[in-house]
């Protein structure tokens, strides 16, 4: 008989009051026990439709059946034939607006936690098993992909399965992209992002840091070298600004450069090189996942007041329901409706406030959310000594620029079609590099769309 519960088993976490000290990660994972009852919740559905909601079409009712069955490593083989990243899906996947959004069980009550029992899966893997992956046998060709972020070594993963020889590039000094330098440790721990990547290398995935293609390497140089197809996965990397006065003054930071020295360079460590402004007040302004992942590390590195400013409503933001919890339970201050109109500073040139208007919401604009629009006479300052501007990013223009025939959009993200092949023959391109910033499952099946026409162009050309 399934358990009929209408909720969810609830995943067991740090308290609030402990966490908001410390680095390490929130949600615990489920036990053996829980995830069998939660397994239970599944009604194996036969038109799956769960499935049709997941990005990289893992065989969800499929590997739920192998936890009810306690078969825990048969789990891990289903979910591992369409998922290069398991540990990091089960983590930071949006479930509830994907697989989860699907499934039956949500009509009447929580859907079953798809998301939960994958990261059980996964954790429960790499905690047991002691055998490596074995390596396709070669088909004697090669793939470069630019980028070791998720997009990039989901593309990797599935090549190398297929038994291409695939070499990854990767700008910083390691490997995960968004995954090491943009997602806190107490979200997503680097410890799971590095063994994700070596069951890759275990395929016989190479992977090379520190380098820059277009600088240390071009797109043509890596055909000169002999790889028949190069995908393009290099993320989204260069933060926007709002273009007010005060953008430049010492403690304003873009998300991007906080995150890095925090995540990448643990500048929360008394021996690390990256130093961090100590910030007694902070505003992090922007709604979205990136900017609670910002605000929730200011208030780790011992900021007293940590506000989210954000010119919508609650309703409006971005972010995962589940990290704006998260983000309040750790005292985050959210101060919706209002737009940052300068940042303020000291003769020495330090940030010393934040002038800001209040809002309210007008018609639908063309996104079909309310348009925020300014309240009369409603200017305010809020002290702060250090502001993050989390209002997104775009593609870094350094591969366009140095690629001849590679087309891009007005927004300098590359034009690809469905199979992820831009402009120029035998190079593909996908996740933030393609649609801006998204998210990590969304990169994820692109670069497995990717790796499946890399695959039928190399074969056409044999
Ligand atoms: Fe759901 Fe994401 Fe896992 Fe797919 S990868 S099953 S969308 S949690
Ligand atoms: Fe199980 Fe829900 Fe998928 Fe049905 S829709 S198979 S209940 S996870």
């Amino acid at each position: 008989m399934p358990n009929m519960s209408l909720k969810k088993n609830e995943m067991p976490v740090q308290d609030p009051k402990i966490r908001s000290g410390n680095f390490e990660e929130v949600a615990l994972g489920y036990t053996e026990e829980q995830a069998v009852d939660e397994a239970e919740r599944c009604l194996n559905c036969k038109n799956k439709p769960c499935v049709g909601g997941c990005p990289v079409a893992i065989d969800i009712p499929e590997f739920i059946s192998k936890i009810k069955e306690r078969d825990f490593e048969g789990a891990y083989q289903i979910i591992s034939r369409s998922s290069s990243l398991p540990a990091v899906c089960g983590r930071v996947c949006p479930q509830e607006t994907q697989c989860e959004s699907r499934c039956v069980r949500g009509i009447k009550g929580e859907p079953v936690a798809i998301g939960r029992l994958e990261r059980f899966v996964a954790d429960w893997h790499n905690a047991h098993s002691t055998s490596a992956a074995e390596r396709p046998q070669s088909n004697g060709h090669r793939c470069a992909i630019i980028g070791a972020g998720p997009s990039g070594l989901t593309c990797a993963g599935d090549l190398a399965r297929m038994g291409y020889d695939v070499t990854v590039y990767e700008a910083l000094h390691l490997a995960g992209g968004v995954l090491v330098y943009g997602i806190p440790e107490f979200r997503l721990p680097k410890s799971i992002v590095q063994r994700e990547i070596e069951n890759l290398q275990e395929l016989g995935v190479k992977v090379e840091t520190n380098v820059v293609i277009g600088r240390t390497i071009e797109v043509d140089e890596l055909f000169e070298q002999g790889f028949d197809a190069v995908f393009i996965g290099s993320g989204a990397g260069l933060p926007r600004f709002m273009n007010i006065p005060g953008e430049n003054l010492k403690g304003v930071y873009s998300a991007n450069e906080f995150l890095t020295r925090v995540n990448l360079m643990k500048a929360y460590r008394e021996d690390s090189d990256t130093p961090i402004k100590n910030s007694r007040s902070v505003a992090v302004v922007g709604g979205g996942n990136v900017a609670m992942d910002a605000a929730r590390c200011a208030k780790r590195l011992g900021a007293e007041n940590v506000y989210i400013v954000y010119r919508r409503g609650e309703e409006e933001m971005p972010a995962r329901k589940e990290e704006i919890h998260h983000a309040k339970e750790e005292g985050i201050e959210f101060r919706t409706l209002t737009n940052p109109v300068e940042i303020l500073g000291n003769e020495h040139r330090f940030v010393t406030g934040m002038k800001c208007v209040e809002m309210e919401l007008g018609e639908p604009d063309d996104s079909g959310r309310r348009k925020p629009v300014v309240k009369e006479d409603s200017e305010f300052i809020l002290d702060v000594d250090c502001v993050i501007m989390a209002i997104g990013t775009s593609p870094n223009p350094l591969i366009r620029n140095t690629t001849e025939g590679l087309l891009t959009n007005k927004h300098g993200c590359f034009v690809a079609d469905e199979h992820g092949l831009t402009s120029r023959e035998g190079v593909y391109a996908g996740g933030d590099a393609v649609t801006g910033a998204a998210t990590v499952i969304l990169a994820m099946g692109a670069g497995k769309t990717a790796a499946k026409a890399m695959d039928e162009y190399i074969r056409s050309k044999k």
